[in-house]
């Protein structure tokens, strides 16, 4: 009976995913209302409560409600419908097929992020299903536009519908995946993430014919500033949630040298050398340095119109990434020095990161960590700081606490996360399985009830 339960809890997740990644919803433009009304259907035939909502026409949100006893707050599941383009000629399946192949479904979002919706509408509908009684509500949000313009998404909803998306807890992405670290896994519970700033640079210098060059050039200045953001990286920083996850690790890894390198990523003069010694995977050791420290990384460079003219001026857009508890000015003081006074720093918009106080007896973190046991016993959950940005902090001032929980098991293809915004994402069909029932025992053992599968024996 549990197998046939994993087998159709598995079989639903995948079919949703699917049809999910068949709606292409790349942003821009967005187009989510395929995506959101084929959510909404199968809620409502499921018996609950889901309205699609749009504030321009075809950018639509779904939301739904699974009524509890209001015995406590509700818990909403969120995630969001929007995806990153994708170019199919660099792809081994087509990015919008929903190919189910070699055990993985493929296509752009499995993994950022419908993956997570088709694992929490499958949770949802298996509690509607049972009739399981919940002490909390049980709300769902998929929304438009957090890829490019949350104004159209979770902005919209926590403005408009805040009914819909107050909770005490949500859960989301970046977070959930197991990260094999000194011989151990580690399962991540995102509670803190950073945002980021527009940040432009732009370097000046005399224009003129390029047969007889100047000394220096806006392109050269523009370069050398450039290349001192490559080699010189911003101070160490550490957060409480950055403490808390090396010093976790460390307490449970048995080597006492990989002991030791974990807690020496919290001392910016030993950092450089615990990640030569570190035993994980070089892209989640390239992570763990980016959680040491804002980020200020060029991604485009614009200078010259044509061949034989020195161009007056050179620019570069940066993508500046704040911790929690850096104002702009902060960040602004830290990039300032690296990049030198010949360059102009031009800041726009700057959203504060996020950190919520989640200790170890929460009742969330608690309910994570005995679902992440039940299905894999030597899996151990850590707190964890994201380095990239989500919706969440858009719903912090309704007191969502939101938290990143898509759980994953090590893929031996390599890191799940890597896949995000790359081509060929795509996520196993054995991830998508464990991720639902691990959620659907973080719902329950929320709720005071008891797990899944001992509710089916019982039937
Ligand atoms: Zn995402």
């Amino acid at each position: 009976m549990e197998v046939l339960m994993e087998q159709a809890l598995r079989a639903e997740a995948v079919n949703h995913l699917r049809t999910l990644i068949r709606c292409d919803t790349s942003n821009p433009p967005g187009g989510e209302r395929p995506a959101a009304e084929y959510i909404a259907e199968h809620l409502t035939r499921e018996g609950i409560e889901a309205q699609v909502l749009e504030k321009s026409p075809r950018r639509s949100n779904v939301v739904a409600r699974l009524p509890g006893t209001g015995e406590a707050a509700p818990l909403l599941l969120l995630s969001h419908l929007d995806v990153v383009p994708a170019r199919s000629e660099e792809w081994s399946h087509h990015p919008f097929s929903g190919d189910l192949a070699d055990g993985y479904v493929w296509g752009r979002g499995a993994v950022d992020m419908k993956n997570t919706t088709a694992i929490q509408m499958t949770a949802m509908s298996t509690l509607a299903r049972q009739r399981v009684p919940l002490k909390r509500d049980l709300l769902l949000a998929a929304t438009a536009g957090e890829e490019a313009d949350p104004e159209v998404g979770v902005i919209f909803l926590a403005d408009a519908h805040p009914e819909w998306v107050t909770a005490e807890y949500a859960l989301n992405e970046s977070g959930g995946e197991a990260l094999l670290v000194g011989g151990k896994r580690f399962y991540t519970l995102q509670i803190a993430q950073k945002m980021g700033m527009h940040l432009n640079m732009v370097a000046l210098g005399p224009d003129g014919h390029s047969s007889i060059p100047y000394e220096r050039s806006a392109i050269s200045t523009l370069a050398e500033a450039v290349t001192r953001l490559k080699e010189q990286p911003l101070p160490h920083r550490v957060t409480n949630t950055t403490r808390r996850f090396f010093q976790e690790m460390a307490a449970a890894v048995e080597d006492e040298r990989q002991a030791g390198a974990l807690l020496d990523m919290l001392d910016p003069a030993r950092q450089a050398g615990a990640l030569d010694i570190l035993d994980a995977a070089p892209f989640v050791k390239r992570m763990f340095w980016s959680m040491m420290r804002n980020i200020a990384e060029p991604t485009i460079l614009r200078a010259g119109y044509k061949r034989n003219v020195i161009p007056a001026s050179a620019e570069a857009e940066i993508s500046a990434r704040n911790l929690p508890g850096v104002g702009p000015s902060e960040l602004l003081g830290e990039i300032q020095p690296v990049v030198g006074d010949d360059v102009q720093l031009h800041p726009g918009r700057f959203y504060d990161a996020l950190e919520f106080d989640i200790p170890d007896d929460d009742p969330l973190y608690q309910a994570a960590r005995y679902a992440i046991q039940r299905h894999d016993p030597e899996g151990i959950l850590v707190p964890y700081l994201s380095c990239g940005g989500t919706d969440a902090p858009f719903l912090a001032p309704l007191g969502v606490k939101t938290l990143g929980f898509t759980p994953m098991q090590p893929d031996p293809a390599g890191l799940v996360l890597q896949l995000a915004h790359s081509s060929n994402e795509r996520i196993s069909v054995d991830n998508l399985s464990f991720g639902t029932q691990v959620l659907l025992d973080t719902i329950l053992h929320l709720n005071g009830a008891s797990p899944y599968d001992s509710r089916i024996r019982a039937q």
